[in-house]
């Protein structure tokens, strides 16, 4: 089972338009991130998690040829406006593509992309196929469970996949989750800056004692901001915490 991570910055990506932010993020390529995704690939399935703004350039730079299931966190746009890249992946597999997320999502998606649903459907729109996800699902061989999870007041889906749990956006994480991600070998958790506190994301030093609480062997964080210069933070992580880039892939 192996996950790429496709994008790895915080909602405006990294380095910020218009050059707010420090001037290390120019620098060492792992400083450069885009929004957040992630590529999931087992024997039988190409799952994708998340779909923001530079999706179609994630796909062709990790050469993602097919996806099987999409998963959406929540409806901010820094993770679901490249829906529309999808339709390639529409024409070429003749299929709508499996989608799951929360009911709260699907229906901002609905709305805000009317023009992919019926009675609006334009022709050529991408078809998305919403299935029921408030339990456990198989896809092929992959057990996907719900984890929600809180970013402030609004509730997040994070997403159990075999042993890989992935939840971003989040500052709060309910003991029902916490027990569902108990004992999975890769943690996946945004941790947006060292500090100051923010109000809907963890901070890095509290993503890392969240962490050491899950029971989990190894945390990689994302959803950075252009404050967090990879190579100063990355020392003073602990060994089971590390900051992924933009690319990197990881084996189960
Ligand atoms: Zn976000
Ligand atoms: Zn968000």
């Amino acid at each position: 089972m192996k996950l790429t991570f496709l994008g790895t910055g915080t909602s405006m990506g990294v380095p910020v338009a218009g050059g707010f932010g420090p001037k290390y993020a120019g620098g060492d390529p792992r400083n450069q991130r885009y929004r957040c995704s992630a590529w999931i690939r087992t024997r039988e399935r190409s799952l994708v998690i998340d779909t923001g703004p530079e999706f179609r350039l994630q796909t062709l730079r990790a050469g993602i040829r097919h996806i099987d299931a999409l998963m959406l966190t929540h409806e901010h746009t820094d993770h679901i406006t490249g829906l529309d890249d999808l339709r390639s992946y529409n024409y070429a597999q003749k299929a709508p593509i499996p989608v799951y997320t929360s009911k709260k999502t699907e229906e901002a998606i609905r709305h805000r992309f009317h023009y992919m649903f019926p009675p609006n459907k334009t022709p050529g729109s991408v078809d998305l196929d919403f299935r029921p996800f408030t339990d456990a699902v198989h896809e092929g061989d992959c057990t996907i469970i719900p984890l929600p999870v809180m970013h402030g007041k609004m509730e997040v889906m994070g997403f159990r996949i075999n042993d890989i749990s992935y939840i971003t956006d989040v500052n709060h994480i309910p003991d029902k989750t916490a027990e569902k991600i108990h004992g999975s070998k890769i943690l996946v958790m945004s941790g947006l800056r060292w500090s100051p506190p923010h109000p809907t994301h963890y901070t890095i030093p509290q993503a890392i004692e969240v962490s050491e609480k899950l029971g989990v062997q190894q945390t990689y964080l994302i959803h950075m901001s252009p404050f967090v210069d990879h190579q100063d933070v990355s020392k003073r992580l602990p060994s089971r915490v590390k900051l992924a880039f933009d690319q990197l892939e990881v084996s189960v």
